[in-house]
């Protein structure tokens, strides 16, 4: 069976290490943020190139804390996409800010900056306060365009990098672009903790202060709660073995790219659409996600065949029962987005898939195709 994704590998790869880190943890007597949560903060900012990172439970709470550090009210509008992790939503709607759902580009799957600009124009009775970028499977957002737009109308600027640790536009790390970047070190993601984590990136001390503060109970250095905040820590066994995996994240979107181009090189000849990659893009293939009208057909075969699959994401949340009928869509609608849907399918795509791997799986694609 040849995986989708398979966080056990990346552990495997990197066991001795990994094992070391965690009982230095465990020898330790701190469990809590200590020196491992500490240093890697330093070390992921500055690998980042931002000044401040602050280590927090999830990629939902970095998002959450990011909209609360930025005094996002209850009410205020935040433009964000509908095809994404249901995560982006729910954070927003965790500060009772309101999201409104914008369409994507077809090409790059990832927010369409006119359909944005549209959908800011027509909630100018409301209160536009955010925009939250997806930087989806592993490709920045057009953040040059979507930075002008926040700045012409005076709006901040969230990006969910959960799918995007080391991607980079124009030679800048995207997390870097707008006025806070949120991560998520879940199992399957391009750096990965062994349990939950997340992290906020900000080059802002007043920011980086507040969700440091927000992340647990409000507190200042005298513990002494000044404003409302949660409790959402990285441990420091996570933070012991994200400090080891950082030191690999280079190398690991580097194999991701090579999968990458050695699909693309052997899928060419079909009719399929691959991936686009935005010009001056480095693109770090969270997912290599293809098209195909017969979708449905093509996961089935692969897995009859041994190769699993996922579709990222097969139901857009404005469509899922809890959003449905009440959430706002931007005056454009979701029509790219709808369509996608049905279409999209991610192959298998982690770091240690072997050459020989995603050889059999371009393979049986491409003898499917041929049919
Ligand atoms: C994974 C993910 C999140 C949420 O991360 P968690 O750590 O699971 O809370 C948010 N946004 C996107 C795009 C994601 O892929």
């Amino acid at each position: 069976m040849i995986l989708q994704t398979n966080p056990k590998a990346g552990y495997l790869a990197h066991k001795a290490e990994i094992d070391a880190a965690i009982h230095q943890v465990l020898d330790s007597g701190r469990y809590i943020l200590g020196s491992q949560v500490a240093d890697f903060e330093d070390e992921f900012a500055q690998w980042m190139g931002a000044a401040h990172a602050i280590g927090v439970a999830n990629g939902t709470d970095a998002l959450e804390l990011s909209l609360r550090a930025l005094d996002i009210t209850p009410g205020q509008i935040v433009f964000t996409v509908a095809h994404t992790a249901v995560a982006t939503v729910a954070a927003i709607e965790r500060c009772n800010a309101i999201p409104v759902l914008v369409d994507v580009d077809p090409a790059t799957y990832t927010m369409d900056p006119g359909h944005l600009a549209d959908a800011i124009r027509s909630c100018q009775d409301a209160r536009p306060a955010c925009i939250i970028p997806v930087h989806l499977y592993g490709q920045p957002a057009d953040m040059p365009e979507i930075m002008t737009i926040a700045m012409r109308y005076g709006l901040k600027v969230v990006e969910d990098c959960a799918q995007a640790h080391g991607a980079q536009l124009h030679g800048r790390t995207v997390g870097t672009w707008g006025d806070l970047g949120a991560f998520s070190f879940y199992p399957t993601k391009n750096l990965a903790a062994l349990g939950d984590g997340g992290a906020v990136l900000t080059d802002d001390p007043q920011l980086a202060g507040k969700v440091r503060a927000l992340r647990e109970y409000g507190w200042n250095e005298r513990r002494e709660s000044t404003m409302p905040g949660i409790n959402s820590r990285l441990d420091e066994v996570q933070g012991a073995l994200l400090r080891v995996k950082l030191r690999y994240l280079e190398e690991d979107n580097a194999r991701r790219r090579e999968i990458a181009n050695l699909y693309n090189t052997r899928l060419a000849e079909t009719t399929l659409k691959l991936p686009d990659v935005r010009t001056a893009a480095v693109h770090v293939f969270h997912q290599f996600v293809i098209r195909s009208q017969y979708r449905d057909e093509l996961q089935a075969y692969l897995k009859e065949n041994g190769v699993n699959t996922l579709v990222h994401y097969p139901v857009p949340i404005h469509l899922q029962p809890t959003y449905k009928r009440r959430i706002r869509l931007g005056c454009s609608g979701l029509v790219n987005t709808e369509k996608l849907c049905g279409e999209i399918l991610s192959l298998p795509m982690y770091p240690q898939l072997r050459d020989e791997e995603a050889t059999i799986v371009s393979e049986l694609i491409a003898g499917w195709h041929a049919r």
